[in-house]
Formats: structure tokens, sequence, C-alpha cells
């Protein structure tokens, strides 16, 4: 037992601090870690010299500013992290360390409506066959990040909405994922975990206010405050797709008139192009017929931005975010749809909070869910799973 307040407790907490804050940056130098934990640089030094001792972080030469500095990430040997994506259409798997190196991904189709028993059947076949491929000690699984498209319930661990996935209802996707791995899992719907992805690896790297919007089926967006995924209460915030953008405009699956969804998301958008172009259109290949320049789905494309940019400003006003990063097949189309989205920002949201906002297409493509599967591991795992072999909270410390 430690005393609050005790030099070991305090010794012990500091530990802590330095863990979190190399857990999900990756890598920082020593001056980096002293400035995100304020800890004084003296400290971070003998902090990081008593982790390095004990294997749970590696020191590398590098240079910041011109001048010789010291990284500091987690050991690649520390531990590792899985992650399980269910789209609607494929099923991603990843694997990767606490030093944020990816080491190998799979995917596969996937009709997700299907069955979950089928569904996680496979996820567990592919996470079996990377950990025999990469030859990783699965002794060493720290937890599994699994992701599944439909908003989660914070409290019963359910689908909160059983109408998006109809073959999934009254399940918990986390509890049958760990019975059949035997190690924690971490669940989180698929915006949320595009914005963990691309903060840790993607476009949103270092920075701590942003939103990831995904434009797909639906319109979805997951929110990073102050370093940290906002689910709300009930696990629903970020559904930007059912802000109203006109009341009297078309009935959304959710039950109101004209959400922002009815402006954006595919299946209200692609019926607009079927009398030109054919019933076999998605929204990639209307995105691909942009980009060579034909006029309706130009037209189509920039209508979306438009409208997502309504529902951006509103995100604006509201939480002041200083990037917003566009994932999803949309984001394919570049500035096609990027200029309608600043310029709806810059009609619609308060001048101080559009001013400061960068609007950024995803740099992972359709990888953002499952590295942020891993992300999310990163994340949640907490700091003393990671410092309990080496560090056992009894011991004697000394600062
Ligand atoms: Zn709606």
């Amino acid at each position: 037992m430690q005393t609050p307040g005790s030099q070991s407790s305090l010794h012990r907490a500091n530990l802590e601090r330095v863990v979190r804050a190399v857990r999900m940056a990756g890598s920082l130098t020593q001056a980096e870690i002293a400035r995100s934990t304020g800890l004084s640089a003296a400290t971070v030094s003998n902090i990081v010299r008593e982790l390095k001792d004990g294997g749970t972080v590696e020191v590398t030469p590098t240079s910041a500013g011109g001048r010789r500095a010291r990284s500091v990430s987690l050991s690649p040997d520390a531990g590792i992290v899985l992650g399980v994506d269910f789209g609607h259409t494929h099923l991603r798997v990843a694997v990767g360390n606490l030093a944020h190196q990816v080491l190998a991904e799979e995917s596969e189709p996937l009709d997700v409506d299907a069955s979950y028993a089928d569904g996680f059947g496979r996820a567990e076949t592919l996470v079996e066959r990377l950990i025999v491929t990469t030859g990783i000690d699965r002794q060493k699984v720290i937890g599994v990040g699994l992701g599944v498209p439909g908003p989660i319930d914070v409290e019963s661990g359910t689908l909160g909405s059983t109408a998006i996935l109809p073959g999934w209802g009254g399940i918990n996707p986390g509890d049958e994922l760990a019975a059949r791995l035997g190690v924690p899992v971490y669940v989180d719907n698929d915006a949320n975990l595009g914005a963990l992805g691309e903060m840790v690896w993607g476009s949103g790297r270092g920075v701590k206010d942003l939103a990831y919007i995904k434009v797909a089926s639906g319109v979805g967006a997951g929110l990073v405050i102050a370093g940290q995924i906002y689910r709300g209460p009930g696990g629903t915030a970020g559904e930007i797709g059912h802000i109203t953008l006109d009341e009297a405009g078309p009935v959304c699956r959710c039950g109101n008139r004209g959400c922002l969804e009815t402006f954006a998301a595919a299946r209200y958008v692609l019926p607009l192009l079927q009398p030109s172009h054919g019933s076999e259109l998605t929204m990639e290949r209307v995105v691909q017929l942009a980009r060579e320049g034909d006029p309706g789905c130009r037209r189509v494309v920039g209508d979306v931005g438009r409208h997502v940019g309504s529902g951006v400003a509103n995100l604006c006003n509201l939480l002041n975010p200083s990037r917003v990063v566009l994932g999803g097949d949309l984001a394919e189309a570049g500035e096609l749809v990027l200029a309608p989205i600043r310029e709806s920002v810059s009609r619609y949201a308060i001048p101080s909070a559009g001013r400061q906002l960068s609007v950024l297409p995803g740099a992972l493509g359709g990888r953002a869910e499952v590295l942020g599967a891993l992300a999310l591991v990163l994340n949640e795992m907490g700091d003393s799973t990671l410092l309990e072999s080496t560090h056992p909270a009894t011991a004697p410390v000394f600062t």
C-alpha cells in the first residue's frame, strides 16, 4: 500500500505521467515531455532513465531545431495491440506495438448486416492468422480495439441503435470478441476510431482539438477535445449527420426531416445521379468521375461539400476545433469537396471560430478506423498495466 502524498506515490504518479505522454504521442523529446507533463527537465531525465532501465521505454538520439536531443518512445517489446474494424462491407485487422509501429494489416469483404456470429468467427480467424504470420508473442497482447459501424451505448456496451445493424441486435460486441480472444477488448464506433487513427498516424498528428467527419452510407463525426475522444454520457456525441438543414426536406432514417445526412449520405445522393448515370453507381465511382470532369458528378460532390460545410460551421461555433479531417470515399475528391466545405464554413461559422480552422482530407483512407482501433487500446489501456511488470507499485522507489 502507498500513502497518498508520500514520496513513493508521487514518484509513481510521475512515472505514469511520462508514460501517458509518450503512449499517445509515439515519440517525444525529453524537452517535449517536460512541456506536456509540467515536470522539470531534471525529473524527466531521471524518470526516463529509470523507465529505460526497466525496459518500458527506448531512448534514441535525434535532433530538435538543429540541436541534439533524445527521443523517447515506448519499447516495441513492451506490448502488442490488435485492431479489428467492422465496416458495412469489409472486415479489417491490424497488429501494432506500443512504439506506434504497425506490424501487419489484412482485410476481406464482409456483409456486416448478415450475421454477427459469422462476422466474429471471421474476425477471430483473421486475428489468429496475423498472430502466426507476424510471429508475435501472444502473451504480450495488451488489448484489442474493436470498431463497429454504429453508436455504442456507453453503459451497457451494446449497440445503441439496432436499426443500423439489424443482424447485431442486443449483442455486446466487446464481450463477444473478448470471449473468443481471451484479452481485454475496447469498443468504439467507426467515426471515433477514424478520429483517433488520424490523430495518431494521419492528418491530425499533433492536434489536440479535432473533428473527423466521415461521409459514407451515413454522416458521422468523431470529436477529440483536449486530446481525448468525447463520447457523451450515452455514447452518441458526434451525430452531425442529424443536424437539421431543411425542416421541409426529405424524411431521414432517424424520422426527422431534412437532416444533413439526407443531403450528403450516399443513399440519398446517388439516386440524384441515377437517371443520367445508371443504377450501378457507387460513391467511389462518382468521386472518380468528378475528378475526370463529369459535370453532374462535380455538381453533386460540390453540393455535398457545401452541405457538410454547414454542419462543420455549426461544429466550429460549438466546439472551436483547430482541425477538421474528412474521411470516407468523399475525401478522395480533394479540393472538389474541400473548397465548398471551407466556403460554407467561412459563410456560416462566426469568424473567430472559423478563422483558425484547417480542413484537410484524411491521410489514412480506409485504414483510418483499424489504425484507430490500435490507438484506442493505446488510449484506454491505462499506465499501470504497463508499469506493473517493471515498476510494481509496492516497490520502494526514490526520486
Ligand atoms: Zn436524421
